[in-house]
């Protein structure tokens, strides 16, 4: 096991606040690391945190989740089923810029005289501010306030308020705000041979679908060249100052432009509020759009930044009155913490209709792609504090299923298959072994699928959509497997990879091979119960997938015969059927720097070595932990967690769970300390590309599921607290079934409040526990670690 170095933030400037980040300096040499840490977005809109000023900036990025182009998948050698096209998020025009003249002299914190400098992201409130007094060439003093939010309340809409005084002279101001398409931006060297940066489309480039401009009003449409999608943003401004104010509105295809020109007096503050607005679409007219995002801005105004700032300050209270996580007597981890939860709000709020990509909407790794990460590692965290999204996020699966189908039969299975990286709902890997191998993706949906509808009682969602995926992915799992009498007639996968990538391309995975059980046996479950339940939604499914009754019992067959490779001698599940027969990674003599290994060796040394990127065994024994005991995690979590490089980053959130139920607790918390800062600590040294969604998540679920011992096996809720002595007390929230309740852990007591909801039924360390309206509270003892 290698864990890489993590930076600890220097608290002088970086104060342990428990709900900002603030730093108290200009790091000029982190500016692309800011532009992901104090990043905002709503699910729908994402702002990297790029200054006003533009400069010095490096990855200024504006992204709409789905808004994509396409491109070709080029390769060497090509052959049958390659995924031939290749999705990619773009940039799109940047309306944060508003540059800040003063007697004629740019502000710009690179030069001039910086005499303070704090930027603090609030996320108790929602939104970002900037304060900064900076002295000009002929000396005057300068005080620039800034604040920014994307709004969660309206989801085509962002707002910045800029406050300027001159505190010590009058001066000439001039603010030209922009709103511009850059044709392209900064590619870092260093990313160069980093495989997870993904191409640039040659494409990329918006074509321009026409634009006005009026008052202090620009509105810019663009047209992409193959993913049909068109765009139209704009911006819209109000001023307050007590001073004549000149205005000049100009604009081209690529920038809109207003510029203010007015005389500032000394300490008279000066308010600029700029309003921005991007709508997409598929199928309307670019004139459609502008006038779409007309209407937004006049919201918009006449809502005014006040208010705006009111209704967002209100969403993020719901948020955390439904998701915050508190960690008592650990400051530090407390600021983590809240900032990875921010980061979950941030990147699924306004989602609907769209997935979450693996950096959310704070930077473009893996080219906006969503992956398997929202299931396993976003999801949990969704259907427990905000379960109208979790089902959003499912339904976009759903509207997927025909290209999944489609996919599915082009590889010549029947079924759907749904593709381990996409935007559009289409195969985007281009490098099948470790993408269209992983057909793990089909089960990890329907697994999540399942929690989402334990958790929540939502039956309608299986009758009106999950049936049919369950249908059709059960399908795929007889299609693909096979008896083999060399495995005394068991059920059989081959050729598939796991969620280890450093091993592809093998038989019997052991967490496809379970994971498919668990899809199997589900689907037949669900689909006898909905056949008596209601008859109509059943009759539905058998003529949309032309379902047959034998069918079912194959896929029970199937389940019921699944082979599950495991070693006698050392007591352990196999990961696959030829893992344990290789030579074990020299670790002793791997430098430290060669980490992680996929950038420094051919895949093929890591495929023939026992070494693994991220928990594959481990996980499965972490999501149907029912299925094994104590004493089995813990063989299992010996011999796989040295193994184990973590070069993933969604992997020590899980090691960090198992190893809290097997009794390690030193390094649970370990693991989970790593897991929670691996971007407030730029763990992966690539925080400045975007936040690791995923491993947020696992950061939720190492705290609730391995601290809070909470288990949720087929809607059975359960808690079994372990609590190290580090912390105080850790409190927080899940609504099931509509019921919310807020669970506070300490090391010896757990208190459970019903802060919500009529009736709640679970076990704390297996004691048995209702709580209602009328007895809403409990305190009960923990058992004590070890025992
Ligand atoms: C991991 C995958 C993950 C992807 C996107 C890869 O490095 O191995 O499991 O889905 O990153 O986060």
């Amino acid at each position: 096991m290698v864990l890489r170095t993590r930076l600890h933030l220097p608290r002088d400037q970086f104060p342990a606040k428990p709900w900002a980040i603030e730093t108290r300096a200009y790091f000029g040499n982190h500016v692309q690391e800011s532009e992901t840490v104090f990043a905002l977005a709503n699910g729908y809109l994402g702002l990297r945190a790029s200054h006003e000023e533009d400069h010095p900036v490096v990855e200024p990025g504006t992204y709409l989740n789905g808004f994509h182009e396409l491109r070709q998948i080029v390769y060497g050698e090509s052959a049958y089923g390659f995924a031939k096209t290749g999705q990619t998020m773009l940039n799109c025009p940047d309306g944060k810029i508003i540059k800040t003249y003063v007697d004629g002299e740019p502000f710009d914190i690179d030069s001039g005289e910086l005499a303070s400098y704090r930027r603090r992201l609030d996320m108790q409130r929602g939104f970002q501010r900037r304060q900064v007094v900076w002295v000009t060439p002929t000396g005057k003093r300068v005080d620039l306030r800034t604040t920014r939010l994307v709004s969660m309340a309206h989801r085509h809409l962002a707002c910045l308020h800029l406050e300027l005084t001159v505190e010590d002279a009058d001066a000439d101001i001039v603010f030209s705000s922009e709103l511009r398409h850059r044709r392209e931006f900064g590619e870092d060297d260093r990313d160069a041979e980093d495989p997870r940066m993904g191409a640039i489309p040659e494409a990329a480039v918006l074509q321009p679908a026409g634009h006005w401009a009026h008052d202090w009003r620009s509105v810019l449409s663009y047209r992409t060249t193959r993913s049909g999608l068109v765009l139209a943003c704009g911006m819209d401004h109000e001023i307050k100052s007590e001073s004549d104010v000149t205005v000049d509105t100009d604009q081209t295809d690529d920038v809109g432009r207003v510029v203010f020109r007015l005389r500032a007096r000394a300490g008279e503050p000066i308010h600029l509020t700029k309003y921005l607005a991007y709508h997409y679409n598929a199928a309307r007219p670019a004139e459609d759009l502008r006038a779409q995002v007309g209407w937004t801005l006049d919201a918009a105004r006449s809502a005014g930044y006040e208010e705006l700032l009111s209704r967002q300050e209100k969403a993020a209270a719901d948020f955390w009155e439904h998701a915050d996580v508190v960690l008592e007597g650990d400051p530090e981890t407390q600021q983590v913490v809240r900032w990875n939860l921010f980061q979950l709000l941030q990147a699924s709020a306004c989602v609907d209709g769209n997935g979450i990509g693996a950096r959310g909407l704070t930077g473009k790794t893996y080219e906006g792609h969503y992956f398997w990460d929202t299931e396993i590692y976003v999801l949990p965290f969704l259907i427990y504090t905000n379960p109208r999204v979790a089902r959003a996020v499912l339904k976009f699966r759903y509207d997927k299923l025909d290209k999944a189908r489609e996919r599915a039969h082009e590889l010549g299975h029947r079924g759907a298959l749904f593709p381990w990286r996409t935007i559009n709902g289409e195969e985007a890997s281009a490098y099948y072994a470790a993408g269209t191998a992983q057909y793990h993706i089909n089960a990890d949906i329907m697994y999540a699928m399942r929690k989402y509808v334990d958790a929540t009682g939502d039956v309608g969602f299986l009758d009106d959509f999950g049936a049919e995926m369950l249908v059709e992915t059960a399908r795929l799992w007889v299609d693909l497997g096979y008896y083999n009498p060399r495995r005394g007639g068991k059920f059989c996968i081959t050729g598939v990879t796991g969620p280890d990538e450093y091993t592809a391309v093998v038989n019997n995975n052991y967490f496809t091979n379970i994971m498919a059980r668990q899809n199997l046996n589900y689907a037949a479950r669900t689909l006898r119960e909905l056949a008596k339940r209601n008859e109509r939604a059943y009759a539905h499914v058998v003529r949309t997938t032309d379902l047959q009754e034998p069918e079912i019992d194959d896929w029970l067959r199937a389940a019921g015969s699944i082979f599950l490779p495991y070693d006698e001698e050392r007591g352990v599940h196999a990961q696959d059927d030829a893992f344990l027969d290789k030579d074990v990674w020299d670790f002793a003599e791997t430098p430290a720097d060669n980490y992680p290994l996929l950038l420094y060796y051919h895949p093929l040394n890591l495929y023939r070595h026992q070494v693994i990127k991220q928990a594959d065994t481990l996980l499965a024994l972490f999501l149907l932990g029912k299925e094994f005991s104590v004493e089995e995690k813990r063989r299992n979590f010996d011999y796989y967690d040295p193994l184990t490089t973590h070069d993933s980053s969604l992997s020590v959130c899980i090691q960090s769970i198992i190893a809290n139920e097997i009794g390690y607790t030193d390094k649970a918390l370990e693991y989970f300390r790593f897991a929670a800062t691996m971007d407030l600590s730029d763990v992966g040294g690539n925080v400045r590309h975007g936040a690791h969604i995923a491993s947020i998540g696992g950061s939720w679920m190492a705290l609730v599921y391995g601290f809070g011992g909470m288990r949720d096996y087929a809607g059975q809720l359960s808690f079994e607290p372990r609590v190290p002595d580090v912390w105080e007390r850790l409190t927080f929230h899940v609504t099931v079934r509509g019921n919310r309740l807020r669970v506070g852990a300490a090391t010896d007591t757990t208190t459970y409040d019903l802060l919500e909801g009529d009736e709640l039924t679970f076990t704390h360390c297996e004691t048995a526990v209702t709580l209602s309206s009328d007895k809403p509270s409990t305190t009960l003892p923990n058992r004590a670690v070890g025992a």
